[in-house]
């Protein structure tokens, strides 16, 4: 049966940056956890950063050009985290290899996660287009990317996948 990635965070996991989570309640996403289908990442977390830590952000780009090295992940203490960020992504990416994975449901807005909207660099909580580091990665390896508000394209992505 083909397994699903989701964002940790989404499963009531307490690893964002502020020891939150970002649950979400969806009877698509119960099945999937009833048939143990879903397999959880949290790239930052399982990168070897801690929780809490600080918030980070792209700076002048998005999750190809962290890859392109033309831009960066930087915390808002200034500190550089881009190598945390590649790091987590490329673990992402080899979970999804293990278990043949072709689909994610990952967290909108984050530099990570984000799928269609990133923070913009600012640090004063405004979005813009883009996607996140793991995102990238994962697209770059034609694994299909989701946000939490997607939930039901995932769903016929996986529904065309197992036919
Ligand atoms: Fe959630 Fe992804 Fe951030 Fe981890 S890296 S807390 S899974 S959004």
């Amino acid at each position: 049966m083909e397994k699903i990635l989701i964002s940790a965070c989404l499963l009531g996991k307490k690893v964002r940056y502020n020891g939150n989570a970002v649950s979400i309640s969806c009877d698509i996403v119960d099945q999937w956890l009833a048939e143990g289908r879903v397999v959880s990442t949290c790239p930052e977390f399982d990168a070897g950063m801690s929780i809490p830590r600080a918030p980070a952000e792209i700076i002048d780009g998005n999750g190809d050009t962290v890859w392109a090295g033309t831009s960066s992940v930087v915390a808002n203490t200034g500190v550089d985290v881009t190598a945390f960020f590649m790091k987590g992504a490329q673990m992402a990416l080899e979970l999804c290899k293990k278990h043949n994975i072709r689909v994610a449901i990952l967290t909108e807005n984050s530099p990570s996660c984000g799928s269609s909207a990133i923070y913009d660099g600012s640090f004063t909580g405004t979005t813009k287009s883009g996607y996140g580091v793991t995102t990238a990665l994962l697209r770059k390896n034609c694994i299909e990317v989701f946000s939490q508000h997607n939930i039901d394209s995932a769903h016929k992505a996986l529904q065309r996948i197992n036919r």
